[in-house]
């Protein structure tokens, strides 16, 4: 059995605890590792190592630190086999899945911040007055990346890797419900000879080792990842102490779907939209809106290719939808299903907990993909995260009520649009309250751009030269020369 241990000052160590807690594959229900249950010990260990790391890491030129990053990338792109099998074991989410997104994106993140690191830059601003101000912009010390279960090694990159290029040291936690590929990661970082101390990964739970790390003194600023009332609590537990805090949460995000869209590629983004990682992606568009005129064309097709997806075993070839995360998530999402069942939804397809043929396969947590239709905007099924394989269906009249009922969630993270009206297509991404907006697409990340919510989706942005922003402190210098 494996036993998944910390990583502290460049050292693969069992928690100071000696506690350990059970790491489970969500598609058999059955045990497979062990994960160290991380301490206050464990964490002064690591912040220890992180604060002595940081003076050399942070003197260390960009362009080695960005060459740093790009042999972790390597090591990724050199293991993407074994990592992308451990990560659909790990969360139970198609192999097919973890071959193509999971694990290269990780390797890009990498990659794209070793060459972001050399390509930083600060401001100068010139004063007719005879002066010179320019900004410098520092490391922050030492940080905390906080990521969650659902893109396990995608998320710990995407946060780690800007950190690092700045020139900070980083305390990362996992989500212990999906460790495996945080701890494979680990040994690349020893292998690739990351300098102790500057990247250190506790494991635990989040109510544990998660709060003890952000309430830490030591602890210059937080990136988390995670849900909206975990980052309500963290907030409350950093603003008194005025640390900085990027903050991505839930969403509730509507796919806009128009009658002149582009049928095929609408049906098959919504769809994608909708089911990808079993709808357990922060950016899955779990309330379809569309307009009347098409709603039971669309409707019908939708379930009959949502009825179609092949569910299974996640290390099948052919496997589209495979287990939820765990057993608890599970039964959060079926308890939605049924509520929206009791609110008057009519379930279309779906709506149940299932047993794959896999004889391996039979314990695991499975649901049916699921498609609700006939209730109101306002329900709790189309306001609050089921964060599953569960979609409703909104019919809309024209563009202003799309508009309406897309605004009208207390989230705010991303939508998608789908029309062949390109005035439409802009007059609705300038009005839509949402970090991210597709027109025609769902998905397609470009890592220059910032990334991250408004309203209760989060705070602050990340991606692309704002993450690094974010992990540096500006300071500036006005030279007075006249
Ligand atoms: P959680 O908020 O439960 O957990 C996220 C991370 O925070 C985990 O590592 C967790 O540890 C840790 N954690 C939990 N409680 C605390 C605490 N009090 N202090 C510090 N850390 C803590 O979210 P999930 O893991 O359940 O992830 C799903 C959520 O993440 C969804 O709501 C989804 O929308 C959101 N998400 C948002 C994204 C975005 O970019 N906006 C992207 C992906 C997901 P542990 O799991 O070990 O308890």
């Amino acid at each position: 059995m494996e036993k998944i241990l910390n990583y502290i000052d460049g050292e693969l160590r069992a928690s100071t605890t000696g506690r350990w807690l059970e790491v489970i594959e969500p598609a058999t229900a059955t045990s497979y590792g062990q994960l160290s249950d991380s301490g206050d010990e464990d964490l002064e260990l690591a912040v220890a190592a992180a604060q002595s790391a940081f003076p050399a890491w942070s003197r260390t030129p960009a362009e080695d630190r960005g060459r740093m990053l790009r042999r972790l990338a390597q090591k990724i792109e050199a293991m993407s086999e074994p990592l992308a099998l451990a990560e659909s074991i790990d969360t139970g989410k198609p192999i097919t899945l973890t071959r193509k997104v999971d694990i290269p994106r990780a390797a890009r993140n990498l990659h794209f911040f070793a060459d972001a690191a050399t390509q930083f830059a600060s401001e100068a601003h010139y004063m007719e007055a005879g002066a010179i101000n320019y900004t410098l912009r520092m490391p922050l010390g030492v940080v905390a990346c906080i990521s969650p279960w659902n893109l396990p090694l995608y998320l710990l990159t995407w946060k780690i890797a800007p950190a690092l290029a700045a020139g900070n040291c980083v305390i990362a936690k996992p989500s212990e419900i999906t460790p495996v590929t945080a701890w494979l990661f680990s040994r690349l970082c020893q292998e690739a000879g990351l300098p102790p101390g500057v990247l250190n990964i506790l494991h635990g739970n989040g109510p544990g080792i998660g709060q003890a790390i952000v309430a830490h003194p030591g602890i210059s600023a937080i990136s988390f990842t995670g849900g909206t009332a975990t980052g309500a609590s963290i907030a409350r537990t950093v603003a008194p102490e005025f640390r900085k805090l990027s903050l991505e949460l839930g969403g509730k995000n509507p796919s806009i779907v128009f009658a002149d869209a582009d049928w095929e590629p609408m049906m098959a983004g919504v769809v994608r939209a909708g089911y990808s990682n079993q709808g357990q992606i922060c950016l899955c568009g779990s309330r379809v809106l569309v307009e009347s005129s098409v709603y039971e064309k669309f409707r019908d097709e939708f379930v009959t290719r949502v009825g179609a997806l092949q569910i299974g075993d996640p290390l099948n070839e052919d496997t589209e939808q495979g287990a939820v995360v765990s057993l608890a998530h599970r039964d959060k999402i079926l308890d939605c299903v049924e509520k929206a069942r009791q609110a008057g939804g009519k379930i279309l397809t779906g709506g149940s907990a299932l047993e794959p043929d896999a004889e391996r396969c039979r314990d695991g947590w499975f649901i049916e993909p699921t498609v609700i239709d006939g209730l109101a905007a306002d329900s709790d099924c189309n306001q609050e995260e089921i964060f599953g394989p569960v979609v409703s269906l909104i019919p809309f009249e024209d563009e202003a009520q799309a508009l309406s009922i897309a605004n009208g969630t207390r989230y705010g993270l991303a939508a998608s649009v789908w029309s062949g009206n390109i005035g439409r297509c802009h007059r609705l991404a300038e009005q839509l309250q949402a970090g991210l907006i597709w027109i025609n697409t769902w998905m397609m990340r470009d890592l220059r751009t910032p990334m991250g919510g408004v309203k209760n989706s989060g705070v602050g942005r990340e991606g692309g030269l704002e993450a690094m922003r974010f992990f540096t402190e500006p300071r500036n210098v006005c030279i007075k020369y006249r």
